[in-house]
């Protein structure tokens, strides 16, 4: 997902239930055509930034608003910045998760983010 704060990639692969070490190729059909989990991805990168728009932006190392002030949406996120943190997917018992993956950090929960 080039270009897109890796605050909303752990974020929106989250709510997809798909796990950040999932290969990108492996969500499309040897045709070249979206898998089912690839458009649940889709749909939830327009979901968690239309959250993050309508909370004004998050301040996490790389946002700031226009008028210089903090965003709110960091008080919405799922699993970035939450490691060891119970999973906050209803009835889910996992317990969220940091990796580093190409030098950026990601978080995620292994019970919910399974291979699609
Ligand atoms: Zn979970």
């Amino acid at each position: 997902m080039a270009g897109l704060s890796n605050i909303y990639v752990a974020e929106a692969l989250h709510r997809a239930h798909i796990l950040p070490t999932v290969l990108a190729g492996t969500l499309v059909t040897s045709k070249g055509k979206p898998r089912p989990a690839l458009e649940d991805l889709a749909g939830a990168v327009r979901q968690v930034l239309a959250d993050a728009i309508r909370a004004g932006g998050s301040t996490l190392r790389d946002f700031r608003n226009t008028e210089g002030g903090n965003g709110y949406f960091q008080h919405n996120f799922a699993v970035y910045d939450r490691e060891g943190v119970l999973c906050a997917t209803p009835l889910c018992s996992g317990t969220v998760e940091r990796i580093v993956q190409s030098g950026r950090l990601t978080f995620f929960c292994l019970l919910c983010q399974e291979k699609p």
